[in-house]
């Protein structure tokens, strides 16, 4: 069955590039905009990619112009915490400016629906875990703040344009698609799960972040949702807006915590390999424990995660990184 047309921005990226693919499998009409800056090439089909950056809004334009398009889903942006720490300046102009120019391309070319990619780092350090969607705006660095002022730009031109919009708050975006072609390809790679294989593969250490926490085992908890799970709740919250839904911002986790040290033992058990490391001291900016809640999610668009369990996360991002090691080996 054929269905409408999707604009899908940073879809060359590691969520984007899964939300793109399972668009295409339920019969969407995908266009993927990417100026391949941090986006790979090989995550797209060729006749789907646009080589365009999201600030480019004539260029943008033109692309709306192609064929009408339903909606958007913009993934495109920076998203290194550590690095929006060093050079705000270019998080601010990628992803604030670069979403103001993607919302004036959408309200010129009559576009009026869109489904944001934003991030758990808007609450900061939570107050009370899990964390519900009405904690206020607190986020404690560039990255989180840039995320916060794209969803105020998208309320405003909720209110003036009419453009509806829902945010997806995520939480640790983990795991590849079980087929093993698309997975998480960062350079430099800061994620934990990547960097565990890495210190298997490299038998470099990877460092533990502070285990002085008031936490079970003194490690920081998170909430690791499958990448799969996360493209599926983008579409659920398409096909809302499509289907005349309100804006709305959400929750995207399983609701369950882990901390860095039960992630290491699923790592070891699922490759049955030591995994290397050293404890140092803790990274600025880390709340020790952030965990979803997402019933407003499982309740409004029926989410619900087919893949929560840890381990089940872990062995098809190890599989993902055994056949690129082999790939890269080649
Ligand atoms: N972490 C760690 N060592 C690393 C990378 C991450 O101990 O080399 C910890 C980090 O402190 C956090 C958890 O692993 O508690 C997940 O970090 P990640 O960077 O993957 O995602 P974040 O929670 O920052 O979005």
């Amino acid at each position: 069955m054929k269905r409408g047309s999707i604009l899908v921005t940073g879809g060359a990226g590691y969520i984007g590039s899964h939300t793109a693919h399972l668009l295409g499998e339920q019969g969407y009409e995908v266009t993927v905009v990417d100026n391949l800056s941090r986006g790979r090439r090989h995550n797209v089909d060729p006749q789907r990619l646009r080589v365009v950056d999201i600030a480019d809004t004539d260029g943008l334009c033109r692309i709306f112009a192609e064929r009408p398009f339903e909606a958007v889903i913009h993934f495109a942006a920076y998203i290194s915490v550590g690095e929006s720490m060093h050079v705000p300046e270019l998080y601010f102009t990628n992803n604030v400016s670069g979403s103001l120019s993607l919302l004036t391309a959408m309200v010129r070319s009559g576009v009026r629906h869109l489904v944001f990619s934003s991030t758990a780092a808007v609450y900061g350090m939570p107050a009370a875990v899990p964390i519900k969607e009405e904690a206020p705006y607190a986020p404690v660095n560039v990255y989180g703040e840039s995320k916060v002022m794209v969803e105020k730009l998208l309320h405003w031109f909720d209110l003036v344009h009419g453009l509806r919009s829902i945010c997806l708050r995520y939480f640790n975006a983990s795991g590849a698609d079980p087929e093993g072609k698309l997975g998480e390809e960062h350079e430099p790679e800061t994620h934990l799960i990547p960097l565990l294989f890495q210190a298997i593969l490299t038998g470099q250490p990877v460092t533990i972040f502070g285990e002085d926490y008031a936490t079970p085992d003194g490690t920081c908890i998170r909430d690791y949702v499958h990448v799969n799970d996360l493209a599926e709740a983008h579409i659920l919250a398409l096909e809302w807006l499509m289907g005349g839904g309100a804006s709305d911002a959400f929750n995207v986790g399983n609701g369950s915590g882990y901390s860095v040290r039960e992630v290491v033992r699923a790592v070891e058990e699922v490759t049955g390999k030591k995994v290397p490391y050293v404890v140092g001291p803790r990274r600025e900016g880390d709340p020790p424990k952030l965990v979803a809640d997402s019933t407003k999610l499982r309740r409004a668009l029926q989410w619900t995660p087919r893949h929560s369990d840890l381990r089940d996360i872990v062995s098809s991002a190890w599989n993902f990184e055994k056949k690129r090691s082999v790939q890269q080996a080649s």
